[in-house]
């Protein structure tokens, strides 16, 4: 079952300023001077709309600074008072839910944690029915869209009209440039599966330091993004929590003014608007097969040195057979071309062979390849 979504477009969402909905503010609230200066100066900003800090921190290590609690929710409250954002903080039991909307927090998110969690985001949902507020689902941790939609229905099916999905990326056991793997494939599916589903990017937890968030940001926006939520703090180099991957209040200024708007165009917009998003997609997944094609190249190396210490020739014909076969009837299966299935297992094999000869010779280049002399 795909959710249902009503009533949920973005545009008529409290604050709704344009594209895109920019939520921003420290990883968390650390004191009461910090969380208003920040605010204050955020509220300068004419595309931010609320004003996010973290009141109950899920940090990794019992030692590190789990958030002030209850106390920073009057904080947000006067943040709300003094400047005028609508404010946002993270909840991750049914406690921090009666206790943000006793404060008046306009927007509730389930952060990456706890949406891998169904028990919690049920006892979330359950403590969410009846209540008019804001509220977004950040992906699970893992790369499981099912999860991240599963987290999602229950919170809609308490009844919550104003719903997004936050997109942070995925952690990952290989050492990655940036924090959190994007995965772009994944958020790129929630929109075509929940097609009304407003999606924030959080470049932020995606990059794990300030100087990829705008390359995220811009590759967000260009696939069609409904919002960022970016983390600012007044001082980031002294933050509690995420202290790399936060900027200044003027510092997102400048983000946001490098940022290109593609729909902005005064020429089709709408043809091009969808043009873009569409290539972008193409973009990603050709990205992906790129990477998909090297992890199958590793592999085939490590086979070809597991063939050359037990002296086991390079082709294998009978295995290649299995190899287009398979190949050949699942691709049919989905609809492809057994001439595009062909001409490219042909190819995956032909650079297999290749690889492996050279882990052969021990390294030295096999020339034998197709290459004009
Ligand atoms: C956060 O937004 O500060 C946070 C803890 O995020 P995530 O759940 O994405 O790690
Ligand atoms: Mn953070």
């Amino acid at each position: 079952m795909v959710v249902k979504l009503e009533n949920s477009l973005i545009k008529e969402w409290d604050g709704y300023k344009g594209r895109p909905f920019l939520i921003s503010g420290p990883c968390s609230a650390e004191s009461e001077e910090q969380v208003l200066e920040t605010a204050k100066l955020l509220a300068q900003i004419r595309e931010v709309t609320i004003f996010r800090a973290g009141i109950w921190k899920p940090r990794t290590r019992p030692s590190s600074f789990e958030g002030v609690g209850v106390a920073g929710l009057k904080w947000l409250r006067k943040v709300k008072q003094e400047t005028g954002l609508l404010v946002a903080t993270e909840v991750a039991n049914e406690k921090h839910v009666y206790e943000a909307l006793k404060y008046g927090v306009d927007l509730l998110w389930i952060g990456a944690r706890t949406s891998v969690n169904p028990f919690t985001v049920q006892e979330i949902a359950d403590a969410l029915k009846g209540v008019d507020v804001m509220v977004c689902v950040k992906n699970p941790i893992n790369p499981d869209i099912e999860l991240w939609i599963g987290a999602i229905e229950r919170v809609a099916k308490a009844g919550i009209k104003k719903l997004a999905a936050v997109h942070r990326g995925f952690s990952s056991y290989e050492k990655t440039t940036y924090r959190n793997q994007p995965n772009w494939q994944l958020p790129i599916e929630l929109r075509r599966r929940i097609p009304d589903l407003p999606i924030i990017c959080d470049p932020s937890h995606i990059a794990g330091a300030r100087e990829y968030l705008y390359e995220i940001a811009q590759k967000a926006m260009d696939l069609n993004f409904d919002g960022l939520m970016i983390e600012s703090h007044i001082n980031p180099d002294q933050a509690l929590s995420d202290a790399s991957q936060q900027l200044t209040p003027n510092d997102l200024k400048e983000l946001l003014s490098r940022l290109i708007l593609r729909n902005a165009s005064p020429l089709d917009p709408k043809l091009l608007d969808i043009l873009g998003e569409l290539r972008q997609q193409i973009d990603v997944f050709d990205d992906h097969l790129i990477d998909l094609m090297e992890q199958r190249m590793k592999v085939s190396e490590t086979i070809g040195q597991y063939k050359k210490e037990n002296n086991i020739t390079i082709l294998q014909s009978a295995r290649w057979e299995e190899v287009v076969k398979r190949a050949m009837t699942k691709g049919l299966a989905k609809g492809l071309s057994p001439e595009l299935i062909d001409t490219i297992f042909k190819a995956i094999h032909q650079e297999s062979i290749n690889r492996q000869m050279r882990v052969m010779n021990n390294g030295i280049e096999n020339h034998n390849h197709s290459e004009p002399k």
